[in-house]
């Protein structure tokens, strides 16, 4: 999905330095972010061929792009991240995963590192989510634990 076709994309400054970030002696933030901010051009990103847009914020007077507001930020192979994910939870081993998509051993358990915070955040996004709507955990069961141990069992009446 093109960054341009998001409609209700409104950027606000990242700086923590910037005047609009900047936060009272109690510790909040009165406007946090929301400033005037004018688009500043584009740019191609290489990694992905994707074209990004670049802001300027009129109160620090410093751009940004909207790559900057994603959790990607700064990562040069940002392509791999989902066909690493798909192979690993298939159970491919790092080194297999390493070798199909041509890339160096090291960058897999460092695109994992990634994945599994991104994984992470998630279960706290999804759980803050389920608490806010008023359904209540009592426990969660992974499933996939308990038939990976019954697999051998069962062989013989596949
Ligand atoms: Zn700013």
């Amino acid at each position: 999905m093109s960054e341009r076709s998001s409609a209700g994309f409104h950027p606000k400054c990242p700086y923590s330095e910037c005047s609009v970030n900047s936060k009272t002696p109690d510790g909040v933030s009165p406007s946090p972010g929301i400033g005037r901010i004018v688009r500043n051009g584009y740019y191609r990103r290489s990694s992905d061929s994707k074209r990004v847009s670049r802001f300027l914020c009129l109160t620090c007077e410093r751009t940004f792009s909207s790559s900057r507001l994603t959790p990607c930020f700064g990562q040069k192979k940002r392509r791999l991240n989902d066909p690493i994910r798909k192979l690993y939870c298939s159970g491919v081993s790092k080194r297999r995963i390493a070798r199909l998509l041509r890339i160096n051993r090291k960058t897999v358990p460092r695109k994992l590192l990634f994945l599994g915070e991104q994984a992470n955040h998630y279960l706290k996004q999804t759980i803050a989510d389920l608490q806010a709507s008023g359904t209540k955990l009592d426990a969660i069961q992974f499933d996939e634990l308990e038939s990976f141990e019954h697999s051998k069992c069962l062989q013989e009446f596949l």
